[in-house]
């Protein structure tokens, strides 16, 4: 089976990778989420403010017009008594002329449209018919009336107000009228900047024609619109807001109202991105605001993160070093708050003491010496090679059972192995828990002892030496052993130098008649 091979993650990174993801995931969608709600909101009250904007300058306009048809009226009644007296006609001409700033211009006609009275003398055209059809409409139409903008014999764009004059026995005398110049600056103009504007909205007013009577760039006035919804929706008497693109292509939010009683469409408008505007800083203060709690919210994540992970971490440095004799102490340590990692402690508890039993008894078997329990070769040369590194002072002793091939061949190999167990237990009972007996061959044996000087070394020697012919082994009886001992110096720093000397110490013994120590040279 293949082996994926692991990422260089650690737990606490996947968990906060995973979970930093996922909580920036659910930000973000909040924040879009956010965002199309109040583009939303901004959208759907900019255009209601501008149909209510619209509604209301057109109902003022629709106001202006009625008043204007009022004053003109109260004049017809007057110029119906008065019809032929000129003074009368003139007097009436310039009041409504002068009064107030509504009309540009007064005309008084007669039933044929003959011009009686004007007020302005640069029209020139008293005496003259107007030909206009305005002025016709008026005349054939006879009743109040207010006409699409047109284009006046001086040269104005105008509109024209007009009323008749009936006199009491009902008989249709002529018109009084008056002209607004529509790129002066006049009552129009008054009527529609006195409303309040919000930010950056648009009014422009277009006749039944599409012809723009009022705009906010002048440049603009009398200019024949295409035809467009909102206008033509206006026109048909509807009102509303509606998003739309003006004729530069411009997204709008616009309003719209037909003016009361004149064919006129009055339409109040706002670039999209300015009613906008406001998105920018709201989205800011929210992601302003979130952030607090996004650190708070990004600290604990981080907490319990450490929290989970920790113990696990521990776990795993224990799982890499579980042949170590301190793993157990610390898998004890671990603190195992939650479930899983306590299941995963106890069992690993379990397996490592296991593993431990199985690997004290391979080394132990692999370490000692079947027949007398003692060392073997193996474990001294691991102390001897410990001893030499650290460079730290010790005494050997080289024992040999003297004769030893006659115990064999008197007794036999099995008292010989009793023999050899007997001297083990007495080497044993006389080495210190730092020493170390071995049993380095058929009948020999070595006793490491750490931190002994030659003195103390030749005195264990001396006594081991007693202690086994003061003994006697079974069944074999009597037994001597003769031993030499040496101690690590300059010259015999390395193991093999040092045993060398002490065999050599021990071959001297044997010389001398065995059953003795000796700890020097000649
Ligand atoms: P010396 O005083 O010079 O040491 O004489 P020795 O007879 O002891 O001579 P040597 O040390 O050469 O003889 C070792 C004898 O030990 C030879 C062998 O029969 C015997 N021997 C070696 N290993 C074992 C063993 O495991 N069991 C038994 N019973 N005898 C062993
Ligand atoms: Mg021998
Ligand atoms: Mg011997």
């Amino acid at each position: 089976m293949k082996r994926t091979r692991p990422l260089p993650l650690d737990l606490r990174g996947l968990i906060l990778f995973f979970v930093v993801l996922s909580v920036l995931a659910t930000l973000c969608n909040s924040l879009i989420v956010a965002y199309r709600v109040q583009r939303d909101a901004l959208i759907h009250s900019a255009l209601e403010a501008n149909s209510a904007y619209a509604a209301k300058v057109a109902s003022s306009m629709g106001v202006f017009l009625d008043s204007t048809h009022s004053r003109l009226k109260y004049s017809a009644e007057i110029l119906a008594a008065h019809w032929d007296d000129p003074l009368v006609l003139m007097a009436e001409s310039s009041r409504l002329r002068t009064q107030d700033s509504d009309f540009n211009s007064i005309a008084i006609l007669d039933a044929s449209g003959k011009v009686l009275q004007a007020s302005s003398p640069a029209l020139r055209v008293d005496g003259l018919k107007l030909a206009s059809e305005a002025a016709q409409q008026a005349l054939k139409q006879r009743r109040p009336l207010i006409s699409p903008a047109y284009v006046s014999v001086a040269g104005h764009l105008v509109v024209f107000i007009s009323q008749p004059i009936i006199n009491s026995s009902g008989q249709f005398l002529g018109v009084v009228g008056g002209a607004v110049y529509l790129q002066e600056k006049g009552a129009l103009h008054t009527v529609i900047s006195n409303h309040f504007h919000h930010e950056g909205t648009q009014v422009f007013v277009v006749d039944v024609n599409h012809r723009i009577l009022y705009h906010p760039n002048p440049k603009r006035i009398g200019e024949v619109l295409k035809s467009n919804l909102l206008v033509e929706s206006a026109l048909r008497g509807g009102s509303g807001a509606m998003a739309i693109s003006n004729s530069q292509g411009i997204p709008m939010l616009a309003g719209y109202a037909q003016v009361p009683d004149a064919q006129w469409a009055l339409v109040a408008q706002q670039p999209r991105d300015l009613a906008l505007a406001p998105l920018g800083p709201l989205m800011l203060e929210m992601i302003v605001g979130v952030i607090p709690a996004g650190i708070a919210g990004f600290g604990l994540i981080l907490a319990g993160t450490v929290l989970i992970a920790r113990p696990l971490r521990q776990l795993s440095a224990a799982a890499n070093q579980l042949a170590a004799p301190d793993t157990t102490a610390q898998l004890l340590r671990v603190h195992a708050w939650y479930r899983d990692v306590s299941a995963i402690r106890q069992a690993m508890l379990t397996g490592v003491q296991l593993l431990q039993q199985r690997l004290g008894r391979l080394s132990h078997e692999a370490q000692s010496d079947p027949l007398t329990g003692l060392a073997n070769r193996r474990a001294m040369t691991t102390l001897l090679d410990m001893l030499a590194q650290t460079e730290q002072s010790y005494s050997v002793l080289a024992l040999d059972i003297d004769h030893f091939k006659r115990v064999n061949d008197t007794y036999g190999h099995d008292v010989g192995d009793l023999a050899l167990k007997h001297v083990a237990e007495i080497l044993k009972k006389n080495s210190r828990a730092s020493d170390l007996a071995c049993r380095t061959g058929g009948e020999e044996f070595t006793l490491v002892m750490p931190d002994t000087p030659i003195e103390v070394a030749r005195s264990i020697a001396e006594r081991i030496r007693e202690n086994v012919a003061a003994s006697e082994a079974p069944q074999a009886g009597k037994l001597t052993i003769s031993i030499g001992v040496a101690l690590r110096n300059d010259t015999t720093s390395t193991p093999d130098a040092l045993l060398k000397l002490a065999d050599e110490r021990l071959y001297r013994a044997k010389q001398n008649g065995r059953n003795q120590v000796i700890a020097h040279n000649v």
